[in-house]
C-alpha cells in the first residue's frame, strides 16, 4: 500500500474545500468498498478525507414535507433498524438487511452504499483489461465469464452490474439525494444518480468533481401497506444478488392503484421502466398483469452467454415479488408467500 495523508473534516465546506486542493483526494466514511478497491490496487488515494464526524450528516430526521432525511454518514445498519425506517419505510429496511453482512452493515455508510462500484471480477483483477478501470483498454467479461453481469442497459463497453440491494429499495421509493459541492447545493432524483456505461463506463453516476452525498430523502408515503423485497442469489449469506426485486404498490380492494418496481443485479444502475408501472395502474392485482408488466420489464434483455438465465429468473422474481406485496406478512422472517 502506498502512503497516503489522513485529515478530517468537521463541516461539509471544510471537507470540500480539502478535496479540492489535496492532490487525488478521496472522501471516506465507512471505507467498506474503498478499503478493498486499494487492496486490488484499482483505487490509490493519496489523501483520505475522513467525513465521519460532520455531525449533520449522521442523523436520521423528519423533513419538512413529513418524509424522512437519511443522513449520508449514518450507518447501514442503523439505518436499517432506526424506528422511523421500520415503521414508515419497511420495504427500505428489508432491502438493507438482505445486503452484505452484519459487521459491513455495521461500518458502511448511506453515501457509500451509492457510491460502492461493481464487483466485476475483471474490475479487481489488475492484471487483466477492463474499460471502467482504464478507459479503452477492452471488456474481458463480455466473451468471458460473466454470470453475475447485466441483462439490460448494457453496452458494448461494459455489461457491469451495480451491486446494492439499498439502492433498490431507494428507486422504489423515489428518494432524492443531496449533493454539496464546489459550485453549491444540488438534489437529483435516485433514478437520475447511477449511469448506464454508455461509451463512459468508468463512471458511475452523475457526481460532479468534488461533490459530496450529504443525505439522501425518502418521501412522506412509505408503501407499508403493501411493499416486498426480494433478493436472489447463490447462497443465503453475504452474497450479491442474481436478480433483486422491489416492489411497492396502492392498492383498492384488489385493483392496483400505484405500482413501483425495481430491479437490481440486472443492470448499470436500479432499472425501473415507468411503461410497465403505468400499464398496473387500475388493473387488478393478478399474476397474469404482473407477468405482462414483467415482460415490459424485461424488454430488450439480453444475456451474454453464463448470465442468459436471469432473463427467465428475473420473470419469475417479478412475478413473486408482486404476489408478496399483496401481503404484508409474506415479509416476516420465515414466511412463505403462497405462489
Ligand atoms: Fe470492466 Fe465493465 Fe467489462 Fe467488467 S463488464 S470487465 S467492469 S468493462
Amino acid at each position: 500500500m502506498n502512503n497516503f495523508e489522513y485529515l478530517q473534516a468537521k463541516d461539509t465546506v471544510t471537507a470540500i474545500d480539502l478535496q479540492q486542493k489535496e492532490e487525488n483526494a478521496f472522501f471516506i466514511a465507512g471505507g467498506t468498498n474503498l478499503i478493498d478497491l486499494w487492496k486490488y490496487n484499482v483505487s490509490n488515494p493519496s489523501t483520505l478525507i475522513d467525513i465521519n464526524h460532520i455531525s449533520t450528516n449522521q442523523k436520521i430526521t423528519i423533513n419538512l414535507d413529513g418524509g424522512i432525511r437519511l443522513g449520508a454518514a449514518a450507518r447501514n445498519a442503523d439505518t436499517a433498524y432506526h424506528p422511523l425506517v421500520e415503521e414508515r419505510y419497511p420495504l427500505l429496511s428489508k432491502a438493507i438487511l438482505a445486503g452484505a453482512s452484519a459487521q459491513i452493515r455495521n461500518m458502511a455508510s448511506n453515501g457509500g452504499n451509492l457510491l460502492q462500484r461493481t464487483r466485476c471480477y475483471y474490475f479487481y483483477d489488475h492484471q487483466v483489461p477492463c474499460n471502467k478501470r482504464i478507459p479503452g483498454s477492452g471488456c474481458p467479461a463480455k466473451t468471458g465469464y460473466n454470470r453475475m453481469h447485466a441483462i439490460l442497459g448494457t453496452s458494448d463497453s461494459c455489461i457491469a452490474v451495480f451491486p446494492s440491494d439499498m439502492c433498490v429499495a431507494l428507486a422504489a421509493l423515489d428518494a432524492r439525494v443531496n449533493l454539496s459541492g464546489p459550485e453549491g447545493e444540488r438534489s437529483i432524483d435516485f433514478t437520475g444518480f447511477h449511469r448506464l456505461p454508455g461509451d463512459r463506463p468508468e463512471l458511475d453516476n452523475n457526481l460532479k468533481a468534488g461533490e459530496l452525498i450529504t443525505s439522501i430523502d425518502l418521501p412522506e408515503k412509505g408503501f407499508k401497506e403493501n411493499y416486498s423485497y426480494l433478493k436472489l442469489r447463490d447462497r443465503h449469506s453475504y452474497a450479491f444478488a442474481l436478480v433483486s426485486v422491489a416492489t411497492v404498490m396502492t392498492l383498492e380492494e384488489n385493483i392496483i392503484r400505484e405500482a413501483r418496481i425495481a430491479l437490481g443485479g440486472v443492470a448499470h444502475k436500479p432499472w425501473r421502466v415507468k411503461e410497465a408501472e403505468d400499464f398496473l395502474v387500475n388493473k387488478a392485482a393478478t399474476r397474469e398483469n404482473f407477468s405482462a408488466a414483467a415482460g415490459l420489464i424485461l424488454k430488450g434483455a439480453k444475456g451474454s452467454g453464463n448470465n442468459d438465465f436471469k432473463i427467465p429468473l428475473a420473470k419469475k422474481a417479478i412475478i413473486r415479488n408482486c404476489l408478496m406485496a399483496l401481503d404484508p406478512s409474506s415479509q416476516q422472517p420465515g414466511a412463505q408467500p403462497s405462489v
